[in-house]
């Protein structure tokens, strides 16, 4: 079976850029005809598994909004889900990452996805089970960091 981006063919790319699927994704959700395939898709190139929650309501609601100014709006900048380019007066959130987008495109994609899909940062979710999850995956580096150094101090 094609997949939905084969026959839809969605952005072109530049030359050396890396296809970025997150934003595929977050394009899809524009669509609202398409929420049915979106789950199917984003199995298909997340996996299923460990898939993370939703970004908590708050994180969002929390989030730095700006309108464009008339000097940003001059500066021909896209919205890298629409990708559009940013008009005067248009509102945007603005992430921890500093990533930004219009509030109508970054919207639907965290009511399905906890992190940016620019660079895969991630906002808190309301579910405690993946809280602790994280939590626990932190521990784990944080433990192996003091590892090496502590490797680092007896050999280095
Ligand atoms: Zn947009
Ligand atoms: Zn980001």
């Amino acid at each position: 079976m094609a997949s939905y981006f084969d026959e839809h063919n969605c952005e072109p790319l530049a030359d050396g850029e890396t296809p970025n699927h997150a934003l595929h994704l977050a394009r899809l959700l524009l669509d609202t005809g398409l929420a049915s395939e979106w789950d199917m898709e984003y199995n298909r190139v997340f996996g299923g598994e460990g898939r993370a929650p939703p970004a908590s309501k708050k994180a969002v609601e929390e989030l730095e909004t700006k309108l464009i100014s008339p000097a940003a709006a001059a500066e021909g900048k896209k919205c890298p889900i629409c990708l559009l380019e940013y008009d005067e007066e248009d509102e945007v959130k603005i992430l921890p990452c500093r990533h930004q987008f219009h509030t109508g495109c970054i919207l639907p994609w965290f009511n399905k996805v906890n992190s940016c899909p620019m660079c895969r940062v991630e906002l808190p979710t309301d579910d405690p089970q993946y809280e602790e999850f994280k939590k626990q995956k932190a521990r784990a580096k944080q433990r192996e960091f003091e590892i090496n150094t502590l490797h680092d101090s007896m050999f280095g």
